[in-house]
């Protein structure tokens, strides 16, 4: 079994373990595979031993990869799903709309209408998750918590964008208990957008060091980058 695979059983495991450990039904949680920095040869490594969904954060990186991915054979089945997890700026959305199934760091409303409006006619609505900024001063991503609920409004009126939850990166923690209480602050906010009438089922949080708190705090999506495909090279990350 190549490493790749054995990362990916490992990581599942993980995965597996905590749902069972916080009394949540098996497969509640997705795993992402965060494939930045590696190259398309890694990526088939993953679909081989059966992953299917990758996020990618550079987009120019990101489209090359779907491109390469497109182009090998034999064709997965199901399809790939690839999701943009990284930094947006105004005059790289329209690959973005373009090429991607998800993004998970909508933080603005001008991004999310130039998405809307960019998004090629023959394809589904693009998913969206709103990045929230959990850990305040530290972070200088996402949208305050207190924006959110008004971000979530303008995403949900717009036609090719389809409103499915929030994405939070914590501030990095070793102590779990630190990490679930971060993890906790996002699942409120969640939630108090569900009982606003917003119909959200996706909690997209916890990376390679802190998935076991983001299962056991509600997440449906794990993003998980380093376990999987080793450590990046570049400082980028
Ligand atoms: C890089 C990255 C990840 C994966 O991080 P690891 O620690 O390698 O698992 C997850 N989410 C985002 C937004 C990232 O940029």
């Amino acid at each position: 079994m190549s490493r790749i695979a054995q990362n990916l059983q490992a990581v599942i495991s993980t995965i597996v373990a905590s749902e069972h450990e916080a009394g949540r039904a098996p497969q509640s949680v997705r795993l992402l595979a965060v494939s930045k920095t590696f190259g398309a040869d890694a990526v088939q490594e993953a679909v081989a031993a059966g992953q299917r969904a990758f996020g990618e954060n550079y987009v120019q990186e990101g489209v090359d990869k779907i491109r390469a991915l497109a182009a090998a054979t034999p064709v997965p089945d199901p399809a790939l799903e690839w999701h943009f997890i990284g930094p947006i700026q105004s005059n790289k959305t329209r690959p973005i709309a373009e090429h991607f199934d998800w993004v998970h760091t909508v933080e603005r409303e001008k991004i999310a209408l130039r998405l809307s409006e960019q998004r090629p006619a023959g394809l589904a609505p693009l998913n969206i998750c709103l990045q929230v900024n959990i850990s305040g001063e530290a972070s200088k991503s996402g949208a305050a918590p207190e924006d959110v609920a008004a971000l979530a409004q303008a995403v949900a009126g717009l036609p090719n964008l389809r409103l499915r939850g929030l994405m939070a990166i914590p501030e990095p923690e070793e102590d779990v208990a630190k990490q679930r209480a971060a993890f906790r602050r996002v699942r409120a906010l969640y939630e108090a957008l569900r009982a606003q009438g917003f119909a959200l089922d996706t909690l997209s949080m916890g990376m390679s060091g802190d998935m076991r708190a983001a299962v056991l705090e509600g997440a449906t999506i794990v993003r998980v980058g380093s376990a999987i495909f080793g450590a990046r090279s570049y400082a980028a990350q």
